[in-house]
Formats: structure tokens, C-alpha cells, sequence
């Protein structure tokens, strides 16, 4: 059994100025410490207000060549290297902040930000750090010919095999993600480019900052920078490096084995979403099982004056507590004397799929009515997606509903992601979307 691992941050304010690759002007990055559970995210100092973004995949907005992560109308660019030296490096929690919407493109590598952490130095905190383990093997597949595989492993493992087009530049190599290793094999791989894939972006000027300094141009056999290359294999060490940066958006670390062929960013980008979505059905699992009563929930005569349900219809006995203002739990327990059971089905009682979704959609407008604070406007349910019913609920059985808010649009439109859950198994999710109107 391994000893707990804390969470880490940097010591103190360090920073760094550069050149961007897209627009060609000085940027200044700056890394500050911050608390426990507060992950990782970029301040726009050069903004008014000076907004932030955190690092997580929900906030992902494009993958074209580089992970652009933006929240509102928020943009940061070409976050990949500096997210993947903050984690691989061991830091857990820290602001990053810019004067400019894309970090310095430094060499190209990940070795300036591991520079700049070492400056910062990384020290332990108090809380236990997060992980994520891979129980059973996950994988995504893409059109343009990318596998990602993730496997259980006790470690965070890569194995890559990069290949260029006609499997030019084929190239493997595996190792276990540690800082001493990340440093010394990984951080100092630079971007990689083909020609043909660059020669319209200088034409068209969008990338003003890009030069040989910062970039290994590929051009048919040739390979042009300049420097010489700094590993005989610098193309799949680097194609490790954006794996890791990418999955840095699941923002817990990674107890598996990725195994990658042909990856790049669209294909990092999903799995990093299949771990995320993965972590919330974990969360709905490990929710409380026990009833408190009292002040953190709401018993069935509260949970009335809210619904306007009644028998046979209300099917939610008790909320037995929210967390924060987007989680709820309610319980709703099943009993042979439900009226659906005597048709559905005489001899074989089982609850119908479409009260389950009755029930979360229930507990799900009892957290958004706490949301609007407001008892003049009402909620409609006004769709269910990825509806699925994964195993009976039978007389007997206790249900736990939970509702998380997922998406909300002023007072006008709320998405939440709900979970039925007996003996510690999903039985049933959706995603139910509501509108707000004026009673
Ligand atoms: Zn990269």
C-alpha cells in the first residue's frame, strides 16, 4: 500500500516573457501558488476584470492543432505544454496567469515551464491529493486513425507509437510518467510540423510567432529546425507530451496505462472527456448512503411544498441533502403496494423506466426551483437524452436519485445529469433538459 500523496503547488510566484505562436507578440506567463481543490486555471490579466479558465475538459473548445480551453467568451490557446509540465512536474493546484491569450511558445518543448516550476520551486500541502483508477479497460477510436487505450495499472504509464503520413517517421517508446522522468525524456521534445500542413497558415499570417526556433518543420524526407533534433525519437516523446497535457483536463492524476497509436489532440481530447464522464457516474456512486434527519435535507412534507405532485405521482419521499447549489440526493423507497406494479407486470413486479425518469426529473426540478429562488416561474421538462435503463428495480428497493446542474442558461434553460442508483449500482441515468416560464 503506497503511502498518501498530497497535493502540491508552487512555492512562490515565478514567470516568464515570450513570443506567441499565433499572433507573434510578447507575452509574460506567471505561475502563483494557490489552495488545496483548486486545480489549475489561466488568468487573463490583460482583460478587464482579469477572468479565469479552469483547466478541465468541460471547458474545451478546440483541438485544432492545439488545445484551446475558453469559458463565455474567454479564450486560452495552445494550453498543452505548460498543463503538462504543471502535472507531470507534481503541481496540482496553481494560477497561471497571462497578459496575452496563449502562453510563450518558448522552443517549442515543454522545457521552459519545467524550468519555470523548478524557479517556482513545489511544495506538499494538507489535503490528499486525487486520482483517477482505471478499473477496466477504456478506449477511443477516431476517423483519422487514432487509438487510445487505457488500461489498470498501480502507475501513470504511456506507450506510444507516433507514424507519419506512409508511416514515414514511425516511432515507439513507453515509460512510466514520473517528474525525474518527465523532465529528462519527455519536457524536452519539441512541436513537430508537416510542411504541407503549415505552408497555409504562413500565408494566411496566423501563425506570426512560429519560426524554426520553436518548431521542427517536416518537409517530405527532410527534417528542418534549428537545432538538431535532441532525441533520434523526439517526434513520439513529444506526442507523449500533448497526451499528458491533454489528460491534465480530467484534473485528478491518472493511475493507468494509456497505450496511444497515432494519437493527437482530438483523440487525447475524448478520452480525457471518457475519464471525466467516467468520474461523475463514480461521484453519484459514492454519494452518502446515510438519511440524516434534520436541516440538510428536506422531508416529504418540504419536499410538497415544492412539488405539485400527489400520489401515485410524487416519487420522491426525502432529499436527504444538497451539495453545493449543483447536487442533490433524494431517496424514493419502492413498495409492492406502488399502483404500477399491478399491471407492470402481474406475477414479475418491476418499476417501470418511465417513472424512474419521472423521479429524476422531480429531484431534478426540486434542485433547479432552490436555484431560481423563486416560486413565480415554474419548470418544464422539456427533453430527456441518453436515457438508459441498465438493470430492474424491483419492490423492496430503495432508490438514491441524484441530480447535478450540468448546464444553465440565465432563468431560462437548465441541463442536469441524473442517476438512479440501488445497492451501489446505476439502475438508470438521463440527461433532462427544463425551461422556465412565468407561472
Ligand atoms: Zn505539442
Amino acid at each position: 500500500m503506497a503511502a498518501t500523496e498530497f497535493q502540491q503547488t508552487v512555492g512562490k510566484i515565478a514567470g516568464f516573457t515570450g513570443t506567441a505562436l499565433h499572433t507573434g507578440e510578447k507575452v509574460t506567463l506567471r505561475l502563483h501558488p494557490a489552495p488545496v481543490d483548486h486545480g489549475i486555471k489561466f488568468k487573463r490579466k490583460d482583460l478587464q476584470d482579469e477572468p479565469t479558465i479552469d483547466a478541465k475538459i468541460e471547458n474545451l473548445k478546440t483541438v485544432e492543432r492545439a488545445t484551446t480551453i475558453g469559458e463565455g467568451s474567454v479564450r486560452v490557446h495552445t494550453v498543452e505544454h505548460v498543463l503538462a509540465a504543471l502535472s507531470a512536474m507534481g503541481v496540482d493546484n496553481a494560477i497561471v496567469e497571462m497578459d496575452a491569450n496563449e502562453p510563450p511558445i518558448g522552443d517549442g518543448s515543454a522545457q521552459p515551464y519545467v524550468d519555470l516550476i523548478k524557479k517556482a520551486g513545489v511544495i506538499a500541502q494538507e489535503e490528499p491529493r486525487k486520482f483517477f483508477d482505471v478499473r477496466e479497460p477504456m478506449h477511443v477510436e477516431t476517423k483519422t486513425g487514432a487509438l487510445l487505450v487505457l488500461l489498470p495499472d498501480d502507475k501513470f504509464r504511456i506507450s506510444c507509437t507516433q507514424a507519419g503520413p506512409n508511416n514515414q517517421f514511425t516511432q515507439f517508446l513507453s515509460l512510466e510518467i514520473t517528474p525525474s522522468i518527465f523532465e529528462g525524456e519527455i519536457a524536452p521534445a519539441r512541436t513537430f510540423v508537416y510542411y504541407e500542413d503549415v505552408e497555409p497558415l504562413m500565408d494566411k499570417n496566423l501563425i506570426k510567432g512560429g519560426s524554426l526556433e520553436n518548431a521542427i518543420v517536416v518537409r517530405g524526407e527532410a527534417v528542418l529546425s534549428k537545432e538538431p533534433l535532441r532525441f533520434s525519437d523526439e517526434f513520439v516523446r513529444h506526442k507523449i507530451l500533448d497526451i499528458i497535457g491533454d489528460l491534465a483536463l480530467v484534473g485528478r492524476r491518472i493511475r493507468g496505462h494509456v497505450v496511444a497509436v497515432k494519437p493527437g489532440h482530438a483523440a487525447n481530447a475524448e478520452l480525457a472527456r471518457a475519464l471525466a464522464r467516467e468520474q461523475t457516474r463514480r461521484s453519484a456512486m459514492s454519494a452518502p448512503r446515510a438519511i440524516p434527519i434534520g436541516d440538510s435535507g428536506l422531508d416529504t412534507s418540504e419536499v410538497m411544498k415544492i412539488l405539485p405532485h400527489r400520489y401515485p405521482f410524487l416519487m420522491v419521499d426525502r432529499v436527504i441533502g444538497f451539495e453545493g447549489e449543483n447536487k442533490i440526493t433524494a431517496i424514493k423507497s419502492i413498495t409492492i403496494n406502488e399502483p404500477f406494479f399491478q399491471g407492470h407486470f402481474p406475477g414479475h413486479p418491476v418499476m417501470p423506466g418511465v417513472m424512474q425518469v419521472e423521479a429524476m426529473a422531480q429531484v431534478a426540478s426540486i434542485l433547479l426551483f432552490k436555484l431560481t429562488k423563486t416560486s413565480s416561474r415554474v419548470g418544464y421538462f422539456m427533453s430527456a437524452d441518453q436515457v438508459k435503463f441498465r438493470k430492474p428495480i424491483f419492490p423492496g428497493d430503495t432508490i438514491f436519485i441524484h441530480a447535478e446542474l450540468t448546464r444553465a442558461r440565465g432563468n431560462r434553460m437548465a441541463k442536469t445529469k441524473c442517476y438512479c442508483v440501488v445497492n451501489d449500482a446505476i439502475v438508470s441515468e438521463a440527461e433532462l433538459m427544463f425551461t422556465f416560464l412565468d407561472k
